[in-house]
């Protein structure tokens, strides 16, 4: 049976070391949320960002928009939050409506308040392979991840499906830049299953149950990325655990993988975004 890589643990004790951290800084870290519109799911990821970062000491404040709410009011809050000394780190959730651009709202954000790492400028120092100011939460979290566990990537073939800003792509390169030899797939792929059998370790960051326990090589490490809800309403990954778990050497489970290992990344971000601004 796989090793469970346990990201509730790690994310625990990440926590519990930037609190104390934290507790020595005599100005706190501060980071600002942006959410524009009513979507349950964002208004419940938000509250809980915001929860967890007030746990460890950082303050920390939700700045909730209505849907009808202007780009130009958004960008110009942004900019306002940018100029404040007081704020450290400032985050934008998404999805947005679509009437404003998420391209302008990423782009306006300071590089040096980017919590995220989505901004050109950190993107661009990624995928140049040189170090961003910070790296993008759930890749952050991956590595941390597979790092905890001692799991080698130098050399092994890392086989990224799903293609998004968020995850694939930045951990990808995250991967590269660890030696591994890195194949990304996405809808298009053709003979996704055999690309799957080759690899050394699986990242899969798509949505839907697509990997299954024979689609595997013996011994991989297995990273779940994927969170949604079932017909029956139970949260689910990419990957059957339960066929995956019997084949795989180490497998991240959903939940308790690499959900809290995000907003584990995020608290890190905050404060080294905060430690960067003195
Ligand atoms: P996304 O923007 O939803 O895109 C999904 C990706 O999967 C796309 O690149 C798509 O390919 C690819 N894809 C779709 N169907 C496929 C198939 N049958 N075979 C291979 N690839 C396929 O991606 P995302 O925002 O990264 O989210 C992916 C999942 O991760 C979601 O469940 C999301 O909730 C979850 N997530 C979890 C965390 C966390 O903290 N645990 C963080 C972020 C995201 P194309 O590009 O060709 O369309």
């Amino acid at each position: 049976m796989a090793i469970i890589l346990d990201g509730k643990k790690l994310r625990d004790k990440i926590l519990e070391d930037l609190k104390q951290k934290v507790e020595k800084f005599q100005v706190k870290p501060s980071l600002v949320v942006i959410l524009v519109g009513e979507d349950p799911a964002s208004q419940i990821y938000v509250n809980n960002k915001k929860k967890i970062a007030q746990q460890i000491g950082i303050n920390s404040q939700v700045i909730n928009y209505p849907e009808n709410t202007t780009e130009e009011t958004v960008l110009n809050k942004i900019k306002e939050l940018n100029e404040n000394k007081n704020v450290t780190a400032i985050l934008v959730q998404l999805p947005l409506p679509n009437h404003i651009s998420k391209e302008k709202v990423i782009n306006t954000i300071s590089p040096q308040k980017d919590v995220d790492g989505f901004t050109p400028y950190n993107f661009g120092k990624l995928f140049s392979g040189e170090k961003p100011i910070v790296y993008p939460c759930t890749p952050k979290g991956i590595l941390l991840l597979l790092d905890e566990y001692g799991i080698e990537l130098e050399g092994k073939h890392a086989v990224v499906v799903g293609r998004s800003n968020i995850v694939g792509r930045p951990v990808a390169q995250m991967l590269l830049d660890r030696n591994a030899t890195v194949t990304m797939c996405h809808s298009y792929t053709k003979n996704l299953e055999q690309i799957i059998k080759t690899a050394d370790v699986v990242v899969s960051a798509v949505g839907k149950n697509i990997i299954k326990g024979e689609m595997l090589k013996s011994d991989c490490v297995v990273i779940d990325v994927g969170i949604f809800k079932d017909s029956n309403g139970k949260t689910r990954g990419d990957v059957d655990f339960e066929s995956s778990s019997k084949i795989a050497s180490y497998i991240s489970p959903v939940p308790g993988g690499i959900g809290p290992m995000t907003i584990a990344s995020l608290m890190l971000n905050t404060v080294e975004l905060f430690e960067k601004s003195l």
